[in-house]
């Protein structure tokens, strides 16, 4: 059987510790023996990012801007005890707010779901995305306890001195304040990266927030989304089939509980915190979910919403053998595969990342699976397999795939 041929290359962001063990293994198992893989190649594993203060990590991201995808390993950010661990010259910050920042994109994150697997709402059939607004709010708030009785005030200050006033509270004794903020254009470039998303992925988009209580706040974000989409997307979603659909927080949580999933829920960067953790446990399993950022340019960065598996490293450090589930790590493969292939019109390149994940699907259904998932499992007959084994079982199962 001849390779797939590529035509753009892949931006690659290699990582650290477990998960950089599991991308030699997916890449010599799962990818070069069936694609003549073009990628530009990225270090972002700590010690380079240390070694060239972290200017691998703009590369690549400057990278992604030029070739528009790219495929990202799980990366330590360092703390305090990393520092030490690696003898770093500084705390460099999370890789991921890096790229994040120069791309200016909204995270999406969608579980896997495979049978044998039943996520723990019943009514939930089909996978709920995630689209996380990244920035302002509480995240960039200031804030302040209040020992006195005293006025608060909102003063605006525009460039020519001109005061704009607004009573928060009269304290007749102590409390707290807090300010926040966002603006227009990442309200704006986060509302693009959904509804872009959703046509990619042929979903319904849901929105919602506390507008009638936030008045002027969310109502904003509100008005923004309702605007782009009557001006540049209601057309689009008719004849994608598919529906845009605004409404209450606490009318979306309730709603989403009951549903059968199959849809974008885009979240406020507070509600989206708070619910990626909870539709991921829902779901199952950290180790299947998949995330991938999107740029209002239409950039992708594809990666696995998990971290680096730091526990099971020095388990296979020490010669001890690991049971890391590699699925994520392969989906963001797949994923970015398989964008590559629909923007470069290579439809083998397409077709191998729909085998593929659909082997990974078949070897988890057929019982074989990592150790965090036969704790989950509901089937009957499950075998547990090391990290390299599994990956071996989808190879396998894909070959058999690609050959029929
Ligand atoms: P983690 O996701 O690596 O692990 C959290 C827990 O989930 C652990 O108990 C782990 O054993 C389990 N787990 C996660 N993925 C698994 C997998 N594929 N197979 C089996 N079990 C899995 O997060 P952490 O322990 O909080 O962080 C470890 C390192 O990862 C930190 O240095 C952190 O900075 C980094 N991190 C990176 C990213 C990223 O690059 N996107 C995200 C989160 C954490």
């Amino acid at each position: 059987m001849s390779k797939i041929v590529m035509k753009t290359p892949l931006v690659e962001m290699d990582g650290d510790e477990m998960t950089r063990i599991i991308w030699r293994y997916v890449k010599d198992e799962l990818i070069h023996p069936f694609i003549e893989l073009k990628t530009e190649y990225y270090d972002l594993g700590l010690e380079y990012r240390d070694k060239t203060e972290d200017q691998v990590t703009v590369d690549a991201a400057e990278a992604t801007k030029k070739y528009g995808v790219a495929v990202k390993c799980a990366t330590i950010t360092p703390n305090a005890e990393r520092v030490k661990e690696y003898n770093l010259k500084k705390m460099w910050k999370s890789p991921n707010a890096t790229i994040r920042a120069i791309l200016d994109g909204t995270v999406f994150r969608t579980p896997i779901v495979v049978k044998g697997i039943e996520p723990f709402v019943r009514t939930w059939k089909k996978p709920i995305c995630i689209a996380r607004h990244a920035y302002g709010d509480i995240y960039k708030n200031t804030e302040m306890r209040i020992d006195r009785p005293g006025k608060a005030e909102l003063v605006f200050t525009d460039e020519n001195g001109n005061e704009t006033r607004s009573l928060i509270h009269s304290f007749d004794s102590h409390g707290i304040l807090m300010g926040m903020h966002n603006t227009d254009k990442s309200i704006r470039s986060f509302a693009k990266a959904c509804f872009n998303y959703a046509l990619d992925q042929k979903m319904d988009l849901w929105f919602a927030t506390k507008d009638t209580i936030s008045k002027t706040y969310d109502h904003h974000f509100k008005d923004i989304f309702q605007e782009i989409y009557e001006n540049e997307y209601k057309d689009k979603f008719k004849e994608a089939g598919i529906e845009y659909f605004y409404t209450l927080i606490d009318d979306a949580v309730a709603r989403v509980i009951r549903s059968e999933g199959g849809f974008v829920w885009a979240c406020k960067n507070y509600d989206g915190d708070v619910m990626s953790d909870m539709v991921a446990t829902a779901f199952g399993s950290l180790a299947m979910m998949t995330s991938v950022l999107v740029s209002p340019e239409g950039y992708y960065e594809y990666e696995a919403a998990h971290g680096t598996v730091q526990r099971h490293y020095y388990k296979y450090l020490k010669g001890e053998p690991t049971s890391t589930n590699s699925v994520a790590t392969i989906f963001a493969w797949t994923g970015a595969l398989r964008k590559r292939g629909e923007l470069d019109g290579l439809s083998d390149l397409v077709d191998f990342a729909d085998k593929l994940e659909g082997a990974v699907k078949q070897t988890i259904e057929e019982g074989v699976m990592t150790g965090d998932l036969a704790a989950l499992s509901v089937l009957p007959d499950k075998k547990t397999v090391n990290t390299l084994e599994f990956i071996k079982e989808v190879r396998k199962r894909l070959t058999q795939a690609l050959n029929s």
